[in-house]
């Protein structure tokens, strides 16, 4: 293989640094870190770091030390451009860097909002630390913050910031929170919970300009005529996959940087994971790209396995949390396309599962504080198994029964 060089230092980078030492890689690996800390875990940042007062050690998945025993270079740089002829990435500060084999572990960035006052000081968005950081400095008892959609990170963030005495409003275009990921079941429990919490949920209307005295925000005003006053504006609309860099370099991107299912472009000697790959899944039979930190890592340890010769087609089982004030989201699967949802557990009392079903067809399992069916669902789909709608819905059923 030759050396690896890997662009991008978040999940997918990171995780394929490690896995590649521990599966007895011997060559040279350089991991470029653009971000300016050492890699650290993303998912705290609207959650417990946000909420915590623990410092950027809390985060990082490993110390230094680690890069230096594994000798793998931590590389303080971006990537530039990439010549795949002759091997070679040119990084920001001039330098270049050759390669036996390339990985784009490049991840997303934030969509920014684009709409008036947009650029302000007060309009913020929550994907990297120092972003992380700045909004937990800033955010105090009493102040006023819109969150711009409710997506997972917008609702973990509010859910934090109403903790710490925010007063809290969520203006989501569609019509239930989450709808792009969950049920309809799983939205309307969260939004129940979220108001009772005392946030308030704006469905069905969009922020249409971001209203501000001199540079100071003052409030948002909504496609429906309301005016929301606030002093931050904390925006999630999701992100974009950057798969501008592969573009430059002659491959193929579309949502995504397109490889197959062994996770490789169509050059050999170039590989993409994590948030930035579009790849083919055999498990569903066609191309997907993921945003969760199992895609990021699953991927990392597929590649890591083929560049140390054990290649096999990528299979791994999506699953995701998200955690939302004291409720726990969790979701094993994909559930997108299903055609019946089955309710196990108790609605009422804040403990059930979406079992998520096409016809017979077990498809995911959403779960809200009720990890046991979610680690059901992880064994049983990553088996290729399934049990009956019935099966879910009957209490009594023993799901580990299903499970032998
Ligand atoms: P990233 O983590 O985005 O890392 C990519 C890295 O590459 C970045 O550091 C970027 O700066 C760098 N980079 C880009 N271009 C270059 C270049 N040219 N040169 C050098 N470096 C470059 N997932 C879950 O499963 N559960 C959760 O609860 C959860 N919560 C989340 C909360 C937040 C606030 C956020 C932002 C994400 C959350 N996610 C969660 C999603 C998860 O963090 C991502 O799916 C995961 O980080 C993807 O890993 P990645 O390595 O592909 O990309």
């Amino acid at each position: 293989t030759g050396s690896v060089v890997i662009v991008g230092a978040g999940h997918a980078g990171f995780q394929l640094a490690a896995s590649l030492r521990q599966a007895g890689f011997s060559e040279r690996i350089a991991l470029l870190n653009d971000e300016g800390h050492l890699p650290y875990q993303r998912p705290p940042l609207s959650k417990a770091y946000l909420k915590g007062t623990g410092g950027p050690e809390t985060l990082m998945f490993r110390p230094d030390k680690f890069y230096q025993d594994n000798k793998i270079e931590l590389i303080t740089d971006r990537a530039h451009a990439i010549d795949r002829k002759a091997r070679k990435v040119a990084l920001a500060s001039g330098a270049l860097l050759g390669y036996g084999h390339l990985v784009f572990a490049t991840g997303a960035r934030n969509r920014l909002l684009d709409i008036p006052n947009a650029k302000l000081d007060a309009v913020r968005y929550l994907r990297i630390l120092d972003e992380s950081q700045a909004l937990r400095d800033l955010i105090a008892p009493g102040m006023r913050v819109v969150v711009i959609g409710a997506g997972f990170i917008g609702l973990e963030f509010a859910a934090t910031a109403r903790a710490k005495g925010l007063e809290v409003d969520v203006v989501e275009l569609a019509s239930r929170v989450m709808a792009r990921a969950v049920t309809a079941e799983i939205s309307e429990f969260s939004q129940s919970r979220h108001a009772a919490a005392g946030i308030r949920i704006h469905l069905g209307v969009q922020v249409i300009a971001i209203e501000a005295d001199g540079a100071k925000v003052t409030g948002v005003s909504l496609s429906n005529g309301t005016h929301i006053p606030a002093d931050l504006v904390v925006v999630g609309v999701g992100v974009l996959p950057n798969v501008e860099l592969a573009a430059e370099a002659g491959l193929r991107v579309a949502s995504g940087i397109i490889v197959d299912e062994h996770l490789l472009t169509a050059d050999p000697n170039v590989s993409a994971i994590g948030d930035c790959a579009l790849y083919t899944s055999k498990r569903f039979r066609g191309s997907l790209r993921l945003e969760s930190v199992q895609n990021a890592t699953d991927h990392a340890r597929c590649v890591a396995a083929r560049l140390t010769g054990n290649t096999e087609v990528y299979d791994g089982l999506p699953w995701f949390w998200s955690d939302q004030g004291p409720d726990k989201l969790q979701i094993a699967g994909l559930t997108t396309g299903y055609d019946r949802v089955v309710v196990r557990g108790d609605r009422a009392q804040g403990a059930f599962s979406a079992f998520c079903y096409r016809g017979d067809k077990l498809l995911g399992i959403e779960s809200v504080n009720r990890a046991g069916d979610h680690m059901f669902g992880r064994r049983l789909l990553g088996a290729g198994a399934s049990i009956t709608p019935e099966q879910a819905g009957d209490a009594s059923f023993d799901l580990k029964s299903a499970l032998t």
